[in-house]
This record gives structure tokens, C-alpha cells and sequence, in this order.
């Protein structure tokens, strides 16, 4: 069995469903944390408020588009 994961921000267990994004990254210089590594595992409804909380928004709005219903045009 997968060991399972909890979303880091709120604590929740995720499963295949709520799976949101799983991140390792080297924090490098200038941070806090310089050397370290991140394991930050975030469920769907963080991964929304992130996206959401951006100033620049990381979500494509048109990646999607090749699966989407059909849209008319005009
Ligand atoms: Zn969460």
C-alpha cells in the first residue's frame, strides 16, 4: 500500500481524488530555509486557494480546451 499523504496546509489525508500537487524542491540562497529540502504535498481546494491568492495567475485557462464541450462560433 502507497503511504499517504497529507495535504501540508490543512492537514487533511488525500487520496487518488483529492490529490492536488506534490513538490521537492532545494530551497536555495536568499531563503530562510537555504539548504533544505521542501516536501510540500498540497490537496485540490489549497491548490485553488494558492492559485487564487496569486497575483499572477498560474492556472492556463486554455489548457483544457481540446477537451472541452464544443464552443460555437460566431
Ligand atoms: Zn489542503
Amino acid at each position: 500500500m502507497a503511504k499517504k499523504l497529507f495535504c501540508n496546509k490543512c492537514g487533511k489525508p488525500m487520496d487518488d481524488q483529492s490529490f492536488g500537487v506534490s513538490i521537492i524542491h532545494y530551497m536555495g540562497y536568499g531563503s530562510k530555509h537555504d539548504g533544505d529540502c521542501m516536501e510540500l504535498d498540497l490537496c485540490v481546494s489549497c491548490l485553488d486557494e494558492l492559485a487564487d491568492s496569486c497575483v499572477i495567475s498560474p492556472v492556463d485557462l486554455h489548457a483544457m480546451d481540446g477537451v472541452q464541450v464544443e464552443v460555437s462560433h460566431v
